[in-house]
């Protein structure tokens, strides 16, 4: 049987916790596109995407689903998408297996693609929104990135017209809640607007999820912004607070900045101190705290605020009270890639290749810091 590619367009990111969703592109690139810190989109000019083509995409997706559950029934496998089928598709039909692969998982979430889709207007997206409801009845959770001064220009009552058409989830990059960081940045939002976007979208019924950058206020900053950043969030009580350390490649504007000495990063010890700063300062909130990106030191430091506040003040705490070599080893280790947690430091099958890779870099007269300075780039 031959399957046609499903044709349909998708844009460059989505959030870690996206992973595993159906990409549905509704505009391109970002309409701010400011942002120092922000290597994504730059160069690129925005774009939304009409109606008509992202109606398109939807049916086309469709179509492609219903000819990989056809060649599931001809196979003889009911129609469904098991694992039989899944290496049916991998194996001949290569082009359309992350869609059988989404299909594999029970298809159920749904992101839309790219930067700032709530700027469409809202009767557009809730046709769009009630297109994918209708051609994929398993999908349970829809979502997507907003900026926060362009929630500040939606009523609850249009987020709640977007909430009752199936959206489900909000992904805001408030990076920081301290102003003087967001003005230098370019952030284009005040801590004023994260906390109004914010508190409207919790009014409506949708989830939130608020992402913060460690490092972001460097060595002059850094204290004003764990401050002020947990400050916002205690005003606004996001159901998830995702971490994402701050990571300069040469294609952002602010590399000319930490360059030229203007803006001085922190390093891995400065950004574990900011963060034991910031969690002590969230308070009265029930959020659950994500450190679910690689470039972040601490993996497993997650938990639902207030109860495992503790807990994951612990986690940086023990990593103080190494010595300046095991913390040199451990953030070695995770920045190549072979440690997720403090605990892997006493696993002898992890900690072998970073003690070799650690005595090479010695050998060589490259200090550890330089290395994962260019490590953390691979991530980006
Ligand atoms: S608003 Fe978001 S996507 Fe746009 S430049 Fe800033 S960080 Fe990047």
């Amino acid at each position: 049987m031959s399957l046609q590619k499903a044709g349909y367009e998708q844009g460059p990111i989505r959030p870690p916790s996206e992973a595993g969703s159906l990409l549905v592109r509704l505009t391109r690139n970002c309409p701010w596109n400011r942002c120092l810190f922000c290597p994504v989109y730059k160069g690129e000019k925005f774009g939304r995407r009409s109606l008509e083509d992202i109606s398109k995409d939807i049916k086309n997706i469709a179509f492609a689903a219903g000819q990989i559950r056809a060649l599931s029934l001809s196979s003889g496998y009911d129609g469904k998408i098991n694992r039989q089928t899944l290496a049916l598709i991998q194996s001949e039909h290569p082009a359309l297996f992350q869609l059988a692969f989404w299909l594999f998982r029970g298809g159920e979430n749904v992101f839309l693609q790219d930067g700032d889709s709530l700027l469409l207007p809202v009767p557009q997206l809730k046709k769009i929104l009630n297109l994918l409801k209708t051609e994929f009845p398993s999908v349970k959770r829809i979502t997507s990135y907003a900026r926060s001064r362009t929630l500040t220009r939606r009523s609850v009552e249009e987020l709640v017209i977007l909430k009752n058409a199936g959206l489900t989830r909000i992904h805001v990059g408030m990076e920081s809640g301290n102003d003087e960081v967001l003005a230098y940045m370019k952030k284009g939002a005040t801590s004023a607007q994260h906390i109004e976007a914010g508190v409207k979208v919790k009014a409506a019924g949708l989830s939130l999820s608020e992402y913060v950058i460690p490092g972001l206020g460097g060595k002059t900053l850094w204290h004003e912004h764990a401050v002020d950043s947990a400050v916002v969030l205690n005003k606004i009580n996001p159901d998830f607070i995702r971490l994402r350390t701050l990571a300069v490649p040469p294609g952002c504007p602010l590399y000319s900045k930490v360059v030229s000495g203007e803006f001085i990063l922190l390093d891995d010890d400065g950004v574990a101190r900011e963060l034991a700063l910031f969690i002590e300062t969230l308070e009265g909130i029930d959020s659950y705290i994500y450190s679910d990106h690689i470039l972040n030191l601490f993996e497993d430091l997650a938990g639902k605020l207030p109860d495992d506040k503790a807990d994951m003040l612990g986690i940086i705490n023990s990593y103080f009270s190494m010595t300046p070599k095991e913390r040199e080893l451990y953030r070695l280790g995770r920045r190549a890639g072979y440690f997720r947690t403090l605990a892997d430091l006493n696993n002898k099958t992890l900690c072998s290749p970073v003690e070799q890779l650690y005595s090479s870099l010695k050998e060589k007269g490259i200090s550890v810091d330089s290395y994962i300075r260019e490590n953390m780039l691979r991530f980006i």
